[in-house]
């Protein structure tokens, strides 16, 4: 069991707070991504279960053994960071195999654990190529290689995909995601690309300015986001937020239409993603500005009541800038936010 809890983590360098009061579990073998813009604290979090930063304050326990303590060496962990230390005068196999010679592992276990996850990372024809003599991806996989090799409880990784060109990495994630739930790994994987968290993660954290905004499942966080942060930072093109005026009764105006939403007084921010959104005869007034033909659908930017709005449409939909459209939202997928706290309400 290596289940991973971080209790009231804060980190302070000088005066400038990284961390506030993070409290954080994943359960044994989950695979959780920290998710979040350049800054918010998603590597610092990271080192700190690693043992690589010390936290200010908060303890961090794996397998219910407390290791804020502990070298990063005892805690049971593998690493993959960002800047991964490939020995370059070392070939491939040496470097994957390098942990387990440590661990003085004998010979045959040694060459079948390498050849086991150089396969699985397609980088078995290279293991008798030194490791100065590789690309940056090639490089990277041999980094994952090795923390594979180790066979972890718990896997740690900092951005293991950057390096790779758009298809290599979209096929590695795929893969990276069976190896790790085939080995029962609980696996901490940070990135700042969106798809990838939703495509890898059994739960996403999404961080800004320090903090856990919402720890929730990919489709979680997607439809039913805590907060308007998590609401325009996933989904590409962004949700669509436009005022909203009570009119008592649970009846809301938006750009001019009645809307139904919560039964409550102050106002409200409506919001829908550019998917939910149909040409119907009745709902918003749009007026088409930019309509982008992506293939697979419509990319059309329009104005609403003076607002920026996008609606992703049927590829066939004949509209040009300059139309008016009428819009309805699908009722099931509108989300409303206090535009006081930002915060998601019922
Ligand atoms: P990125 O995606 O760019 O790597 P991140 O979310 O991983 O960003 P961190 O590297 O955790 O962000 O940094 C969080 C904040 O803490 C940043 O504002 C950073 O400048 C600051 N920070 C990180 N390490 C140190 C340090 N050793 N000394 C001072 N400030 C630091």
């Amino acid at each position: 069991m290596a289940e991973i809890q971080i209790k009231s983590v804060a980190k302070k360098f000088g005066d400038y707070q990284a961390l506030h009061d993070i409290n954080l579990t994943i359960a044994d073998q989950e695979f959780m991504v920290l998710l979040g813009a350049s800054g918010c604290g998603k590597t610092t979090l990271l080192r700190i279960v690693a043992g690589l930063e010390t936290a200010t304050t908060g303890e961090v326990w794996i397998g219910g053994r407390r290791v804020d303590h502990l070298a990063p060496k005892d805690r049971g962990i593998a690493m993959v960071f960002q800047n991964y230390a490939v020995f370059p005068h070392l070939t491939v196999f040496e470097n994957i195999g390098f942990g387990l010679r440590m661990r003085k592992l004998p010979n045959a276990e040694v060459a079948a654990r390498v050849e086991r996850v150089a396969g699985l990372m397609h980088i078995d024809q290279l293991l008798k190529r030194y490791s100065g003599e590789l690309s940056g991806g090639q490089r990277q996989r041999v980094a994952v290689a090795r923390a594979l090799a180790m066979e972890p409880d718990v896997i740690l990784m900092d951005e293991p995909l950057s390096n790779l060109d758009a298809l290599l990495r979209m096929e590695m994630r795929a893969e990276l995601k069976g190896v790790l739930a085939e080995s029962n790994t609980t696996a901490i994987y940070v990135t700042h690309d969106q798809v990838e968290a939703m495509s890898m993660a059994d739960r996403i954290s999404v961080m800004h300015q320090g903090k856990i905004v919402q720890a929730a499942s990919p489709i979680e966080v997607y439809r039913n986001p805590a907060a308007e942060f998590v609401a325009s930072f996933i989904g590409n093109p962004p949700m669509n937020f436009l005022p909203a005026q009570s009119k008592g009764d649970g009846k809301w105006s938006v750009a001019g239409q009645v809307i139904d939403g919560p039964k409550t007084g102050k106002p409200l921010t409506f919001a829908i993603r550019p998917e939910d959104m149909r040409p119907a005869s009745t709902g918003l007034t749009a007026t088409a500005k930019v309509v982008e033909p992506l293939g697979a659908y419509l990319l059309v930017t329009c104005d609403v009541g003076g607002a920026l709005f996008r609606a992703v449409l049927d590829s066939d939909t004949p509209v040009k800038p300059g139309d008016r459209l009428t819009l309805a939202p699908q009722p099931d997928r509108v989300r409303w936010f206090d535009p006081e706290t930002t915060l998601a309400v019922a």
